[in-house]
């Protein structure tokens, strides 16, 4: 930005320099000046677009002058969007000098400043001198990067102490939950668009760093989202990740204890509370993901086609051998999101897991309630594994917690498996991305040498 009003005032004349009005004729441009780093008041991400902004600045400074030398110091150099290498090799083919190097000290050196640094290639500790050095010190949210001034919520969710220009009637809050850094998605990688509240999008360096071409080109991105969200909204469906989903859930309210854990563990916060403290669910809001279900502990929740009920029909409909017959039997409930499809590729790639398994596909982690474990237990299953998505600050749960709570949900079921007098190795669970398509079969494996280890069930009939 400070190059930038010393181009513009120059008016396509000689760059000047701001402390003494002199005429630049060397000028080293240092990239990810505090950025992509751990080291404390560091960014520890890329800011996506600096980069090709110095490449530019770079060719300012060439068009204007070709005898004006420009370096670019970089560690890895990134252009990404619609310019990309061409852009790179522009600034090669106007005479930037690009250097990999890491800098390690910027001094004055009489009327200019001396750079040091290591040039990688040739492994050299090199000092250069330079009229202007340019920082790329990186883009930040306009909102709670400075981590003083941000709360975290949840795991994955950070409040920021500022006016919410957004104003939203949420329980949760009146703005967007932000990612540590200021930024607000709600899946990286499968959703970059969505937010934590349905219906709400958005794009350029509101979600994440990027430059005017990336940012234009993810406007539409974010567009043709929001016209997938109103068509679903119209025809009374789920938006993504279950987009198409015509039920939501619905509740028994006499049975209602009135808690609160399905209003405070939704992930979207689409249950609001009546006057009587019952809970009120938002269709709009809601993105059927069965967290609600999986927290209750009444288990007053269900779906038309999906319920508590559902999958324990499941559960009950699998044949139990008796415990002489030497044949155990496994549950696994692996997340319909990546841990499903992960075994479903395991087979088809030939990886052979133990046979007395059984796989029943859950819409979330989140969604699983703890009686289907204690039911299985009873019922006569030797042992049971979780797979949910990755947890955490780098979540990849498509409902942003549900994985996150499905692990503090099972942290307590050891209580419960003491009570029945089991090993509490008979339940595990599991973070399982879709890419891990040899270690899913292995993690059931893991648990036939367990069950081999501790014995079978002794609640067989
Ligand atoms: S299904 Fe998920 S999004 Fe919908 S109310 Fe329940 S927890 Fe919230
Ligand atoms: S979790 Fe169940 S019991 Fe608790 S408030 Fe929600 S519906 Fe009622």
């Amino acid at each position: 930005m400070g190059l930038e009003k010393l181009a513009k005032a120059a008016n396509g004349g000689a760059i000047k320099r701001p402390s003494d009005g002199k005429e630049i004729k060397k000028v080293v441009f240092v990239q990810c000046a505090g950025q992509r780093s751990d080291k404390e008041g560091h960014l520890n991400y890329c800011s996506g677009h600096c980069c090709s902004t110095s490449i530019k600045q770079a060719m300012y400074f060439r068009d204007q002058n070709p005898d004006i030398e420009t370096t670019i110091l970089f560690t890895d150099l990134r252009t990404p969007g619609a310019p990309g290498e061409d852009f790179y090799r522009s600034g090669q083919e106007k005479g930037v000098t690009f250097r990999k190097g890491v800098v390690s000290d910027v001094s004055p050196a009489g009327a200019s400043l001396k750079v040091k640094f290591k040039d990688l290639i040739l492994n050299e500790d090199i000092s250069e001198d330079a009229d202007l050095v340019v920082l790329a010190t990186g883009q930040v949210a306009n909102a709670g990067v400075d981590i003083d001034v941000v709360k975290q919520d949840e795991p994955g969710e950070w409040k920021v102490n500022a006016d919410s220009i957004l104003n939203m009637n949420y329980r949760q809050g009146k703005d967007l939950p932000h990612l540590k850094h200021g930024f607000n998605d709600s899946h990286f990688i499968c959703f970059p668009y969505e937010t934590r509240r349905t219906g709400i999008y958005t794009c350029g360096p509101v979600r994440r760093p990027m430059d005017i071409p990336q940012a234009i080109e993810d406007a539409t991105g974010a567009t043709l989202k929001a016209i997938q969200s109103m068509e679903n909204a119209q025809l009374g469906r789920a938006a993504h990740p279950r987009s198409g989903d015509l039920s939501y859930p619905s509740f028994r309210k006499e049975g209602c204890t009135q808690c609160k854990r399905c209003t405070v563990e939704c992930p979207f916060g689409a249950i609001d509370e009546d006057e009587r403290r019952f809970p009120v669910f938002n269709e709009s809001r809601c993105r059927r993901c069965g967290t609600c279900m999986g927290a209750c502990p009444v288990r007053v929740i269900s779906f038309e086609n999906y319920s508590v009920d559902t999958v324990g029909q499941q559960l009950k409909a699998v044949d139990i051998p008796d415990e002489f017959s030497e044949k155990p039997r496994i549950l696994v409930l692996a997340c319909e999101n990546d841990a499903y499809p992960a075994l479903d590729m395991a087979a088809m790639q030939g990886f052979q897991y133990s046979a007395f398994t059984r796989v029943i596909p859950v819409r979330c982690l989140g969604s699983v309630n703890t009686i289907w474990i204690t039911d299985a237990l009873n019922s006569g299953y030797d042992g049971a594994v979780l797979m949910g998505c990755q947890k955490g600050e780098n979540y990849q749960c498509h409902f942003v917690k549900g994985s996150e709570l499905a692990h503090v949900r099972m942290s307590k079921i050891d209580d419960t498996l003491k009570t029945l007098n089991l090993e509490p190795e008979r339940v595990a669970t599991y973070e399982v991305a879709i890419t891990d398509i040899k270690r899913a079969p292995e993690l059931i494996n893991d648990m036939a040498a367990t069950i081999e280890r501790v014995g079978m069930s002794p609640f067989k009939f």
